[in-house]
């Protein structure tokens, strides 16, 4: 186990516990609970915690991470049908056909 990061607060903690599980970095949620100890602990140590499974994954879950809070924002047409697309999309909405 290591740790990843501080969310701050616990929906965005299991968003990223999510999507990190989903991308084969298994991550779980440390601390989910501990909001209920605000004004009786430091302040940073109420805030949920993102941990590893295995600390091998570190760095590739810090560029997800990175990536989660940075979304790419494109603007591209598709080669397939012509359709405008916008977002961080890979994919034409309109066809299927994949970004040139
Ligand atoms: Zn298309």
């Amino acid at each position: 186990m290591k740790k990843l990061t501080t969310a701050p607060n616990l929906a965005i903690a299991t968003l990223w516990a999510d999507l990190l599980c989903h991308a084969g970095v298994p991550t779980t949620v440390q601390r989910a609970y501990n909001s209920s100890l605000a004004g009786q602990v430091p302040p940073d140590q109420t805030l949920p915690e993102l941990w590893l499974t295995d600390a091998d994954n570190f760095e590739r879950a810090e560029r997800l991470l990175v990536e989660l809070q940075h979304p790419v924002s494109r603007h591209w047409m598709c080669p397939a049908c012509r359709e405008m697309i916008d977002g961080p999309f890979e994919q034409c909405w309109n066809c299927g056909a994949a970004m040139p």
